[in-house]
């Protein structure tokens, strides 16, 4: 089997990706479960998208702001500058985005935007939305249930992709594979990502000796309703905020303006560290006080969330909703060019929430993370079709590791116990020093290979922590 092109994961990068392929490629999508299991799908407040020409400088800033400066500017250029072709591109391809009743688009304000400029689609639902709309005008073949476990690495180059499917385990080749696999949340006890996001392809570059960047740049969002029993913890959006939610502690104080002139409204790791520092030093449990809604409003709003949360035995907007900081994007990832490369190697791509190419910084703000997954999608895309690499008939034997062992499952969780509270929002010196030695100990052990990829990927994390002595961003050192 020899491909033009494989990509290897089904959110929006990855389809939007093989959206600007054209047919005469052969082009294959590999996802891990189902094609929605993915965190676009998930996604709720929506996409930015630059109000005009005039508004990139301005977009540009406020991501600098929220990313500390760490970002790459031609990256965070092309990202801005891209979104209005984006924003086209989605009119003229019958997207639904919400619009008023004159039918101008409705544009709504997040936290660290100056302005208001994430569009959104039926109102919460905009991954949802967005994802269903890729996977209905999807010209390229998909196939579901198959979980990359190797890349087929030479001198820097790819030569396809090793896959455990359904009917049993296989070498795929190609002339391009392009990674869009999603962040790292099955790290992390608390997080808010879909199950089949643990990180995987981050470990395979790991045993290949490509660079991780920036991975101990993890971005925790502030309003999670963790109280629910699932593993995928219910975000509440940032667009509740930028609605009129506030966050208060159980004697309706508004503690956050005493943390940043900005309150509800600050980018999200201020929000974030605030309440993790409120709630510690006070003893107190911050909420979500929503009594700026009419229960109408709200649900039309944000009908998702709504639905979950009353789903838990939540009145709206009458209950406050307990609330607390979850693991829920990486900024850090495959270190890429503006190409969407990989580095160091010529023909295999990242792109999406698994990369880094340097345009979210020390912090991505938010909604910027979908429109990433667009235009650097497409980039990737057009990089691939003015590239001539062949890579000839080459044939490579099966990696056959055994993947999963008794006892991994209860490893996991000590892992993601170990990450949560030494690795999280507020992190020591001390307490990287002890996470970093009981992932050791757990490499030492009789482990199976998925398990593995995801501990190579939580010493990584550990160690660049470790290396980053001062707070920047969303790395945040207390001692
Ligand atoms: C609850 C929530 C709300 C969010 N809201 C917003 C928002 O409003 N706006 C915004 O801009 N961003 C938002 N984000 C972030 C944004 O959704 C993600 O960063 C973005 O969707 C990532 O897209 P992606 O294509 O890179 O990866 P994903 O959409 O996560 O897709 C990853 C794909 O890779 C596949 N995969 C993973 N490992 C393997 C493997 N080993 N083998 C084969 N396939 C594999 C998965 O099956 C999946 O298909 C939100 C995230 C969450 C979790």
């Amino acid at each position: 089997m020899k491909y033009d092109v494989i990509i290897i994961g089904a959110g929006v990068a990855g389809l939007y990706c093989a959206r600007h392929l054209p047919q005469n490629l052969k082009v294959l999508i590999l996802c891990k479960a189902q094609p929605w299991e993915c965190n676009t799908f998930y996604a709720q407040g929506g996409i930015t998208i630059a109000n005009g020409k005039d508004d990139i400088p301005l977009h540009i800033k406020d991501t600098l702001d929220a990313g500390s400066n760490l970002n790459n500017k031609n990256a965070l250029k092309l990202l801005s500058e891209g979104s209005l072709e984006v924003l086209d591109e989605l009119i003229k391809e019958d997207f639904n985005i919400d619009r008023d009743s004159n039918n101008n688009i409705l544009f709504a304000k997040e936290g660290g935007h100056s302005i208001s400029r994430i569009i959104h689609s039926n109102g919460d639902g905009t991954g949802r939305m967005l994802h269903t709309h890729l996977i209905k005008n999807l010209k390229h073949t998909l196939w579901k249930n198959a979980t990359i476990i190797d890349l087929l690495i030479e001198d820097k180059k790819v030569y396809g992709v090793c896959v455990r499917t359904l009917k049993g385990i296989l070498n795929i080749y190609a002339n391009n594979v392009v990674i869009a696999s999603g962040g790292v949340g099955g790290l992390f006890k608390y997080h808010t990502n879909a199950y089949t996001i643990s990180s995987d392809l981050h470990g395979i570059m790991l045993e290949h000796n490509l660079e991780l960047r920036d991975m101990e740049m993890l971005q925790f969002h502030p309003t999670v309703y963790v109280e629910s029993p699932h593993a995928r913890k219910q975000l509440i959006s940032e667009a509740v905020r930028g609605d009129g939610g506030m966050i208060v502690d159980g004697n309706n104080k508004r503690f956050l303006f005493d943390y940043d002139k900005r309150g509800e409204l600050a980018p999200r790791d201020i929000v974030s560290r605030a309440i993790f520092d409120y709630c510690m030093k006070n003893k107190q449990q911050a909420y979500m006080d929503l009594s700026n809604f009419s229960e109408d409003g709200f649900k039309s709003r944000f009908p998702n969330i709504y639905r979950q949360l009353t789903s838990y035995g939540l009145r709206i907007p009458q209950d406050r909703i307990p609330i607390s900081p979850a693991f829920h994007y990486s900024m850090g990832g495959i270190a890429t060019d503006v190409d969407a490369r990989v580095i160091n190697m010529e023909n295999l791509y990242a792109i999406g929430e698994c990369a880094n190419n340097g345009t979210h910084g020390a912090n991505r703000l938010a909604s910027n993370s979908l429109l990433e997954g667009l235009v650097f999608g497409k980039i990737a895309a057009n990089n691939i079709i003015d590239s001539t690499i062949s890579t000839g008939e080459r044939h490579f034997p099966l990696n056959n590791e055994i993947l999963e062992k008794d006892g991994d499952e209860r490893l996991k969780n000590i892992l993601r116990e170990i990450m949560w509270n030494k690795v999280g929002i507020a992190r020591t010196q001390s307490g990287l020093d002890s996470a970093l030695g009981g992932i050791e100990v757990m490499l030492l052990s009789e482990i199976g290979r998925l398990l593995k990829l995801r501990l190579l990927v939580a010493k990584q994390i550990i160690t660049q922590a470790l290396n980053r002595k001062e707070s920047l961003g969303a790395h945040y050192r207390i001692d």
